[in-house]
């Protein structure tokens, strides 16, 4: 062996072959190597006697990354990404790695801050806190259970932790020094287990759950929001330490919350948890991957990039939300974390649990199949399923979007002093502005959207590009000074709230009330310290917060799903009532759900009104096998855009007829086709869609294709091939 194979981060699809020399070098080793006049970080993905290029032209590896290599699974997993998602091995390889080691000058020995309390100091130094000063007392827990706390480690206990110890040093209670730190996991008192004795349902499910233990075994654990898949995932993730493996949980962008780290730290710091996501600074990212790495993180809390973690201990893998449209990445490596995620429990030979109160069609069809185990929590153990209750729209009188019935359960909720959530997925004021006298209509010069009206900045805003103009005094064509606005935003809603409840503390919520970074924090904090009597909010209320006041969820107005072009909006709409309606409700109080819709027939709210998510899985099942839709046929999507129209169709016209060409066997390519937003930003964009009911054959056609849609030298055109997409 005197050559390594490594994969560079260059949007060429291949290895590059280098001669070891004098270093002893492993797969899943990062390296240094020169290309072209740089010098860049590789991983080394294989090791051969011989390379096909001539010996003479090859160059040397300079030197090797001191890190715990990446393990044989990852490597395998990225492989397999990088083919599937036709996405040059380089780009595919590099997608998770954090920013430090992409630095060929990285060197580990990074020094931070920190904090030492000597044992004979301590309870003199106790007694100097207030004793109401839970947070101090929690610093100086901290420190005397660990030989040292960082400044890292410190500020995660509290923001204001850092300043507390500074103070301490300053007084000579305690002592600081920089050291080298290679990881951060925090050691935090383990609280004791709340023994809850198991439900039967989850008794049950953990029962069947730990038979698959040691071997490649799928299940889907479908239960509604409170049923308990939490508690059971503890469980699973404790039995796997107590083994000496691993645990890789996986959850949606939004939903590794505060709340959610501190329910799994209160369990398992001592066993070693990180949290890993886009939202660290990239030295934390890289401390906590180390700590994966080494196999000291007993437990990886982590968003979609986490199912490329390194852990060569792993011994199971829990996805919750599964279905949650967050798990597919949508730039670059297009790959959705969920499948990734099977696919790495496949190979190593592991379990893996899916949970859901939705489980998306594909993996509810994969439960049919027998393909996965499903297991189902049908009840809530701390408190009871919500009613729901549908309000038909056609037959009764609304003011300002908002029923009788429903002003009347705000009214009772604020008698007794319990929260409301009105659910409205659209912000701003309102999304369509138009003139009386001529019919203009506010659109977006560069996208084929429309401008919504934000009441407060009085401005009109494009929700796709981000353009903002003034509202016009007057109409810019006819001159009218008649400008109305149709529909309902957020704003609006809040608005008439507002009248109708003058008395109210109402928070509105939605990407344009908390975009000031820290104010989503502070929101919630007055949630849950009662100062908020009406919530109005888009889906960002629906994920992953519990409040424990909260009793009414109010939909406003969900029915414009139902009729979308995308045959997916029916599902992901049910998704997300089931979602916000499990909001409705906890351990004491009954919740109530109040649905608003011109079709209170419609099988979706039915479903909802019965909680019977199967009947209606079913059903979507039927409908997309008789149309010929996933999860019946694999897709993948050819997206391009360009400034141009014509040259994207152009473009378009010429891959589909290399395309022609190479079709074999059962693979069906449809014209090219406009996007559903044709313009974005300027950029028209259009597609070509590629299915097949055979997932291998569409893999084969878009091996040989991709290659020669290199090879069309499309100028002036993005273009990429999104395999599984989901959105068209
Ligand atoms: P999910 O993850 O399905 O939303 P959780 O596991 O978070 O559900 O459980 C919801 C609530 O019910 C939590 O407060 C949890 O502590 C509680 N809970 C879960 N299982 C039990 C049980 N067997 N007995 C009592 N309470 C339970
Ligand atoms: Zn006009
Ligand atoms: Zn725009």
């Amino acid at each position: 062996v005197s050559i390594a194979r490594v994969a560079l981060d260059v949007p060429i699809d291949t290895l590059f072959d280098y001669r070891i020399g004098a270093h002893t070098v492993r797969p899943g080793q990062l390296v240094v190597v020169p290309f072209g006049k740089r010098r860049l970080v590789g991983i080394v993905f294989e090791l051969t006697a011989e390379s096909q290029v001539d010996n003479a032209r090859l160059r040397f590896i300079q030197s090797v990354l001191p890190l715990d290599p990446l393990p044989a699974d990852v490597l395998s997993l990225i492989q397999f990404a990088s083919t599937y998602y036709r996405c040059p091995i380089g780009e595919a390889a590099f997608t998770s790695l954090p920013a430090p080691f992409r630095q060929p000058r990285y060197a580990p020995a990074e020094k931070q801050k920190s904090y030492s309390l000597p044992q004979s100091v301590r309870d003199a130094l106790l007694e100097t806190i207030p004793r109401r000063a839970i947070l101090l007392h929690r610093i100086v827990d901290a420190l005397s259970r660990a030989p040292a706390l960082t400044r890292e480690e410190a500020r995660q206990l509290s923001p204001r932790a850092p300043a507390a110890l500074e103070k301490w040093v300053k007084s000579g209670w305690i002592e600081s020094r920089l050291t080298e730190v290679t990881e951060q996991v925090l050691d935090l008192p383990l609280q004791e287990d709340a023994k809850l004795s198991l439900t039967a349902d989850q008794a049950n499910a953990l029962a069947e759950l730990e038979q698959g233990c040691g071997k490649y075994s799928p299940s889907l654990l479908e239960g509604i929001t409170g049923s308990g898949k939490t508690e059971i995932y503890f469980q699973l993730i404790v039995r796997a330490l107590e083994r000496g493996q691993q645990t890789l949980l996986m959850v949606p962008e939004i939903n590794l919350t505060p709340q959610l780290e501190a329910r799994f730290h209160a369990r398992f710091d001592a066993r070693r948890l990180v949290t890993l996501h886009s939202n660290l600074s990239s030295g934390e990212r890289a401390r906590r991957w180390m700590a994966a790495a080494s196999g000291r993180a007993g437990v990886v809390l982590g968003t979609r990039l986490s199912v490329f973690a390194p852990m060569p201990r792993l011994g199971l893998i829990i996805v919750d939300e599964e279905h949650d449209a967050s798990f597919k990445q949508q730039e670059g490596l297009r790959y959705s974390a969920r499948d990734l995620a099977l696919v790495r429990a496949q190979r190593l030979g592991i379990p893996i649990v899916l949970g859901s109160a939705t489980p998306s069609l594909e993996t509810f069809h994969n439960a049919q199949k027998k393909k996965f185990r499903h297991l189902r929590l049908s009840s809530r153990p701390g408190a009871k399923l919500p009613k729901v209750r549908l309000i038909d729209t056609q037959s009764i009188a609304m003011a300002g979007g908002l029923s009788e019935p429903v002003l009347e359960a705000i009214r009772q909720r604020l008698q007794r002093g319990e929260q409301s959530l009105i659910f409205l997925n659209r912000r701003g004021f309102a999304p369509v502005v138009v003139c009386g006298a001529c019919g203009w209509v506010g659109e977006c010069g560069r996208c084929s959207a429309r401008l919504v009206w934000h009441l407060k900045d009085a401005v009109l805003r494009c929700h796709y590009c981000g353009h903002e103009q003034r509202l016009p005094l007057a109409c810019p064509t006819c001159g009218d000074q008649d400008l109305q606005g149709l529909g309902q935003g957020t704003q609006r809603l809040e608005q008439t709230l507002a009248g109708h409840f003058p008395s109210a503390r109402i928070l509105r919520i939605d990407r344009d009330s908390t975009r000031r970074k820290g104010t989503w924090d502070g929101m919630l904090k007055e949630i849950h310290g009662d100062a908020v009597d009406i919530l109005v909010g888009t889906q960002m209320l629906a994920k992953g917060h519990d409040f424990p006041k909260l009793t009414l969820v109010a939909i406003a107005n969900p029915d414009g799903a139902l009729y979308s072009a995308d045959f997916r909006a029916s599902e992901k709409l049910f998704q997300q009532l089931m979602q916000v309606s499990g909001r409705a409700g906890r351990a004491h109080l009954p919740g109530e759900v109040l649905v608003q819709t011109r079709f209170p027939t419609h099988p979706l709210y039915q479903a909802l009104v019965s909680q019977n998510f199967p009947e209606l899985a079913e059903q979507m099942l039927a409908e997309r096998q008789q149309a010929g839709f996933p999860p019946f046929v694999a897709q993948a999507l050819l997206r391009a855009e360009a400034v141009s129209e014509s040259t994207v169709n152009a473009f378009l016209k010429r891959a589909a007829k290399e395309g022609a060409t190479l079709i074999e066997g059962d693979v069906t390519m449809y014209d090219p086709v406009p996007a559903t937003m044709a313009r974005i930003a300027g950029r028209h964009r259009a597609h070509l869609l590629m299915q097949s009911p055979l997932r291998p054959a569409l893999q084969r056609f878009l091996q040989v294709w991709t290659p020669k849609l290199e090879q069309l030298k499309a100028r002036n055109v993005r273009w990429i091939i999104d395999v599984d997409p989901l959105e068209l």
